[in-house]
Parts: C-alpha cells; sequence; structure tokens
C-alpha cells in the first residue's frame, strides 16, 4: 500500500524569506548586472575559501567557460570520468577537444587516479592538456594528488564540485581542503540547478585562486568585452566598449542570485541535515545486503546523493517506484551515450563503471525529508530483502 505522497530522490527547498529576497530585486532598478551578482560572487567565494569567484547562468556555461579559459583547442584531450553527468566531458567537445574517460576507483566511485596515470604514461602523453575530476554524489576528490600529477605533465585540473559545495578532504598534512576553494584545481564549478543544494532556478559558478583567469572568465562571459577599460586599445567616448575576444553571454540575473543568496545563507545548516541523513542511512543499512558510501576517514562528504548498490538493483528500482519512492540512477556512464559511442567508445572500455551502472541506485537526500519520511524509505528497503 502507497502511505505518502511521492518522496522524490532530491528537492529544493525555498522559503518565504527566499522568496521575499526575489521580490526585492523584482522591485529595484536592476534585474540584471545589479549589485546582486557581485553580493552573491563574494558570499560563496567566501563560503569555499576561493579568491575569486565568476557566477554563469548555470554549470553547464561555467564548464564551457572553464575550458575556453584554459583554452582547449581540437585535438587537446582532456581526462574524466565516465560516471558524472554528460556536461562535464561536454565542455571540452564545445572547444573541439577530445574526451578521454579514465575507470573509477571501485571503492569511491571516483575518477581513479591510477587509471589516469597509466594513460599519462603512454607515449603519446603530450596530447593531454588537462583533467577534470568529478566530486561525485558529494565525495570530495583527493585534489591534492591530482595537482601533483597535473605538474608533473604540465596539464590544468578543472574540479567539477557541483555534487560537493561545503565538502573537504584532508591534504598530506592534515589540513581541511573545501572543495572549490582554489589551491588545487585551477578552476572549480559549481551549479545551482534546483537538484543541487543551492537552488538558483538555473545558475553556476566558477571559484579560482587565478587573478588572471579571473579576468579572463569576466570577459567571457559577457561577449568576450573587455571588462577592464584600462585594457582597451581604443577609445571612442564614455559609450564605448571594446569586444577583444569572441564570448557569450552567460550572465546569471539578479533574480537568480538573490534566491542563491538566500539559500547560501541556510547552506552550512542544509549540509548538516544532509549527513544526518546519511548516518541514519549508513546504519539502517549496516546488515542487509545493501552496500552504503565508503567514506575514507577525514574527509568530509557533501552527500548531494545517496547512492546505495545492490546486485538486485532493477527489481528494487521498480519496487521502490511502485511505493512511491522516486529513486533514481546517477548515471548512466557518459562514455557509453550514443554521442560518444559515435566518437569510438564502446561499451566494455571502463568495466569498473559498467558495473557500477548496473547496481548503483540514488536513494532520498535532500535537507527536507522528514524522519516519516526517511523511516519509510528505510523500513521498505529492509522488506525488500527480508
Ligand atoms: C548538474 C551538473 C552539471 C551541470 O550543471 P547545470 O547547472 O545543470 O548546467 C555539471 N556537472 C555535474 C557533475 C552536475 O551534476
Amino acid at each position: 500500500m502507497v502511505i505518502m505522497d511521492p518522496i522524490p530522490y532530491g528537492k529544493h527547498d525555498v522559503t518565504d524569506e527566499d522568496i521575499k529576497a526575489v521580490i526585492d530585486v523584482l522591485h529595484s532598478s536592476n534585474l540584471t548586472q545589479g549589485p546582486k551578482i557581485r553580493e552573491f560572487e563574494t558570499a560563496f567565494a567566501e563560503y569555499v575559501g576561493a579568491k575569486y569567484a565568476v557566477t554563469v547562468s548555470n554549470g553547464t556555461a561555467a564548464l564551457h567557460l572553464s575550458a575556453m579559459a584554459l583554452n582547449v583547442k581540437p585535438g587537446d584531450k582532456v581526462i574524466t570520468t565516465p560516471i558524472t553527468f554528460v556536461a562535464s566531458a561536454n565542455c571540452v567537445r564545445y572547444c573541439r577537444g577530445e574526451v578521454v574517460f579514465a575507470d573509477i576507483d571501485p571503492e569511491t566511485f571516483l575518477l581513479d587516479i591510477n587509471k589516469v596515470k597509466e594513460l599519462l604514461a603512454g607515449a603519446d602523453h603530450k596530447t593531454f592538456k588537462g583533467i577534470i575530476p568529478v566530486n561525485f554524489a558529494g565525495y570530495p576528490v583527493d585534489l591534492e594528488a591530482y595537482r601533483q600529477l597535473a605538474d608533473e605533465y604540465g596539464l590544468w585540473l578543472i574540479e567539477d564540485a557541483c555534487h560537493a559545495p561545503g565538502g573537504y578532504f584532508r591534504d598530506s598534512k592534515g589540513e581541511k581542503q573545501g572543495c572549490g576553494n582554489g589551491n588545487f584545481a585551477d578552476l572549480s564549478v559549481f551549479s545551482f540547478h534546483p537538484v543541487k543544494h543551492i537552488a538558483a532556478g538555473e545558475g553556476g559558478m566558477i571559484t579560482t585562486n587565478n587573478e588572471r583567469l579571473y579576468r579572463r572568465l569576466l570577459n567571457l562571459r559577457t561577449h568576450g568585452i573587455q571588462q577592464d577599460p584600462g585594457k582597451w586599445i581604443e577609445n571612442h567616448g564614455p559609450w564605448y566598449y571594446e569586444m577583444q575576444e569572441l564570448g557569450f553571454n552567460y550572465r546569471l540575473t539578479d533574480i537568480q542570485a538573490a534566491l542563491a543568496i538566500s539559500q547560501l545563507k541556510r547552506a552550512s545548516q542544509n549540509l548538516k541535515k544532509r549527513q544526518q541523513i546519511a548516518q541514519r542511512y549508513d546504519a539502517a543499512f549496516k546488515n542487509t545486503p545493501i552496500e552504503t558510501p565508503k567514506i575514507k576517514e577525514g574527509v568530509c562528504h557533501a552527500y548531494h546523493l545517496y547512492v546505495v548498490c545492490s546486485k538486485k538493483r532493477d527489481a528494487l528500482f521498480n519496487y521502490l517506484r511502485q511505493l512511491n519512492i522516486m529513486v533514481q540512477v546517477h548515471y548512466i556512464p557518459v562514455h557509453c551515450q550514443l554521442y560518444y559511442r559515435n566518437q569510438g567508445w564502446k561499451k566494455g572500455d571502463l568495466p569498473v563503471a559498467e558495473d557500477f551502472y548496473q547496481q548503483c541506485l540514488s536513494i532520498p537526500m535532500y535537507p527536507t525529508l522528514t524522519d516519516d519520511e526517511q523511516n519509510y524509505v528505510i523500513q521498505k528497503i529492509s522488506a525488500f530483502f527480508d
């Protein structure tokens, strides 16, 4: 018997305070290109511990501009994980670079650094230009290790941190290294799609400690128009603007920024809520055949998703959906998507990722999930295995 309204795997939470913040912008004179943009960038940079932040229209735009700012060119090879949303790879293709997928680590489900090392040790390593590790599900990648590897081969690093604002790993000295803090990655990207931690409707962010890349991103976000008048070649008068390279309109509106600023105020609190929910799941499934996430000590997982693994995934998926528990599968390995198969990738290329895909299931994880709802989920999953 179905006893509840559908319980999604993820859900945004918009409060009256959030709504008031949006209305205030609607009453103001700037719907876009106003003060909320800088305000959001400053607050977000502080939240993740980075020097600079550039907000853009969505996470995919953040990835695209990052690839452009790092000069990805036709033929350049970039390594990423197949267990991610397609956008992590697509940004390379927008610049006509070549995506090289490496398999995942069977414990963490993150890009396997040993597989990346194997690729780079190959004869043609000079065509590799960068690596895009992804904090899949909210598990922070050990970027210190990736930085070392990248430096060895002269590569750049884009951290796809869309799942992990507020998460951190510990470096070799035991120091906390927050996702997107700019200490190791050249650029880090975030998304404010409603299913992510901070909802702006649509929205994205790039954080960095590199001032040159920061300035370039500001220009690329607005058509390639030089934002610093001191760098103009000419100046015809007060109306003048100078487009120096080809960019896009990837701006966020002030309406979205106001919503995001208001949401950001609850980000720490919501992250704690996600971690509490994860702890309850961890404990509840301890003695079941369900495999729960295995997290290295000292790592702060941001739990965008709570992903379990089961050999009976398909049956479990159908059973839970029938009970109005709207579980989901994250992700179909990107190299198995038709587009990438047309680029030469095939099933069987990355066996660990493909095996994970057969078993993974994202169960409800969001800050407003109630105890009753979570109990219902736990009870139904446990009953499935009885
Ligand atoms: C959501 C997501 C993106 C893209 O963000 P959008 O804002 O939807 O464009 C990129 N990478 C990952 C890992 C994501 O989850």
